[in-house]
Formats: C-alpha cells, structure tokens, sequence
C-alpha cells in the first residue's frame, strides 16, 4: 500500500469513528428536557409504587407499571407499555430502561385535566387507544396542580398515580370495568333516595368507631352488617352490584393512595428529579406526615362518591381484625368487602 492510500485509509477509519460518536451523542442528545423530566417522574413514581406495594400490598409489587400509562404534557402525549392502537399513532420511541415508552405530538383526549383509568368495549371503539385495554390516563404535575389544589408537588401527584395503577392492576386480574358504566346511577340513587345518604353516614360512622375502638366487640360488627344490609336490601339489583364492586375498586385505590402517601418520605431523594423539577419537593411536605390531616380520605357524607371512604375505612378495619384479603380480594369482583367481616363473625362463633 502507498503512504498516501494509508493515509487515507487512516483518516477514513478515524471519520467513521467519529462519525460513530457522533451518532451516539445525537442519540442521547435526542432527549428534551422535557422527555428527562416525563422519564425522572415516572421512575419516582415507580419507585413509590414499588415501595408502597413491598409495604402494604405485596401482590400488586409486580416490578412494573401493571399496564398502559399515559402521561400528557403541555402539548405531548407520552406512553408507557402502548397497545396496539396506540402503536398505530405517528410517534416517535424513547429509550427508557422500565418498559417500552413513546412521545406521540398530540395530547390524547384533549387539554382537559385527567386522572382515571380508560377502557371502552364496543365495536365503533375498534380503533380507540382504550378499546377493550385498561389504560391509565394522568396529566402533568403543572396542570394537576392548577385543578387539585390539594395536591401542589410531584410526590403527592404521584401517590395519585399509585392509586390509578391498582386499577390496571385490578383489571388485569380480570375486572371489566363494567360497573363504571353505571356509577352516574348509584350517584343519582345516592342524592334522591330518601334515607339512602343518612344510612351511608350511620354505617361509615359505626366502622370509623370500630377503627378507634381498642378492643372490637362482634356486637358492634354485627350491628354494622344489619344496619347496611337493612339499606341494601331496599336497592336495585344492578345499583346495589355496582355499589359492592365500586367500594372494593375505590376503596382499595384510596387504600394504596394512602398508603404512598405514608412511603414518600421512605423514598430517596432523586437528585436527577430535584435538578430538572420545581415541583419535586424532595420528600420535604412529608417529613412526619400525618395521615390524619387528609380527612377527605375517611369522610363518606358529603359526596355521591362516598364508597371511595367507605371501601377505604372498611380495608383499615379488615387489618385491623387481621383478616387476611389481599390476596383474594380482587378474584372475585363481585364479593362485597363487608362479606369478609360476615366470614370472620361465622368462623368466630363456630
Ligand atoms: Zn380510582
């Protein structure tokens, strides 16, 4: 070879080898700042969850996000474990070590705020990214922030975001998601039956007693289970199922939201979080964090939604009785979550 064919031949390798780099950096380089951000909340996220699952809900530690999430952003979509129809949107795949993540440039169902869980059944929603899939839908911090006032830093968002994953969790296991459908009934039924509302409060009340109580008297869980059942029975077939299945649903989301709410301060500081969002407090808003100042976690009177607190208030006396649920609970949808105090009294007085 001629000097000067080596010559060039060197400074081809060393261009490709550049060339190489510089692809790499383009790569890495591809990610905005605000892909950082969406990428670092959603590892706090899921570092919580599994926190929190690890903790108090062992089953739902599955070491993953349970299903879809969507997170939107200002103008952006961002999706964790997309379906198939959400493959079909022009998008663009971000590299991310916890599952399969895409930036679509569109905000999916609008500039609205939202917080719930999606799933459509029915042929003309063949092509919706929620068709038959349960699908976690979350806007940013920023605009959570502006529309729940109750909830001003990224760890509070993401204890909401804890709560709306059991419902992925819930659903792979096999809830259809069918008595969502008709939660605007059991709402209307709560506002316009007359007594329906004063029996809500009574029972609640009777289980937040129990759960102050040292020691727990069967009187007073029988009392409970004649006074809710004497409202029970007056109820339609189809509102009186939705009502059993949406206390179980809800009330454990509020459950393991409280629950995370308890783990933030467990959780390491993130310091990539704390360099790119304003909103990361670092765990400070819950050094010592009393669970006693979220009433609105227990308080079932003043809102049709009111089998979020009841659900809830109801797993808190299950532990407390040391009645074991966790791992059956969500196998069968339709057992009513005061059945498990009927099965304790049974096997008591055996
Ligand atoms: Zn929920």
């Amino acid at each position: 070879m001629k000097k000067h064919q080596l010559f060039f031949l060197i400074f081809l390798l060393v261009l490709s080898c550049k060339e190489k780099r510089t692809n790499l950096k383009g790569k890495e380089n591809d990610l905005t700042l605000e892909d950082s951000l969406v990428i670092e909340r959603l590892n706090w996220v899921y570092q919580l969850k599994k926190l929190t699952a690890s903790e108090y809900w062992t089953d739902f530690n599955t070491g993953d996000f349970n299903g879809s999430l969507i997170y939107k952003s200002i103008k952006k979509s961002y999706i964790i474990e997309p379906n198939n129809n959400a493959l079909k949107l022009p998008h663009k795949k971000i590299s991310y070590d916890k599952g399969t993540l895409i930036k679509v440039d569109s905000l999916i169902g609008g500039d609205g705020y939202e917080m719930q869980v999606l799933a459509k059944s029915g042929d003309i929603y063949k092509n919706d990214i929620s068709y038959e899939f349960p699908i976690v839908i979350s806007s940013n911090v920023e605009k959570t922030k502006l529309s729940v006032p109750d909830v001003p830093s990224t760890e509070m968002w993401s204890t909401m975001l804890v709560h709306e994953l059991i419902h992925n969790f819930q659903r792979k296991l096999g809830w259809n998601g069918k008595e969502n459908e008709i939660r605007h009934l059991l709402k209307k039924h709560f506002v316009e039956t007359p007594g329906f509302r004063k029996s809500v409060i009574a029972e609640n009340e009777m289980v937040m007693k129990m759960l102050n109580m040292k020691e727990i008297e069967y009187q007073h869980i029988k009392d409970y289970l004649k006074t809710r059942k004497a409202r029970l029975i007056k109820m339609p077939e189809n509102i009186k199922n939705c009502e059993v299945v949406l206390e179980k649903i809800e009330g454990s989301g509020r459950y393991i939201e409280a629950k995370a709410m308890l783990t933030v301060e467990k959780v390491p500081v993130h310091k990539n979080l704390a360099k790119i969002d304003s909103l990361y407090k670092q765990g400070k808003d819950f050094y010592n964090f009393d669970i006693k100042t979220q009433g609105y976690l227990t308080y079932a009177g003043g809102k049709s939604s009111y089998f979020y607190a009841t659900g809830y208030n109801l797993l808190l006396l299950l532990d407390k009785l040391d009645i074991n649920y966790k791992n059956n609970v969500f196998k069968d949808f339709k057992k009513p979550l005061f059945e498990y105090l009927e099965d304790y009294i049974n096997e008591k007085n055996r």
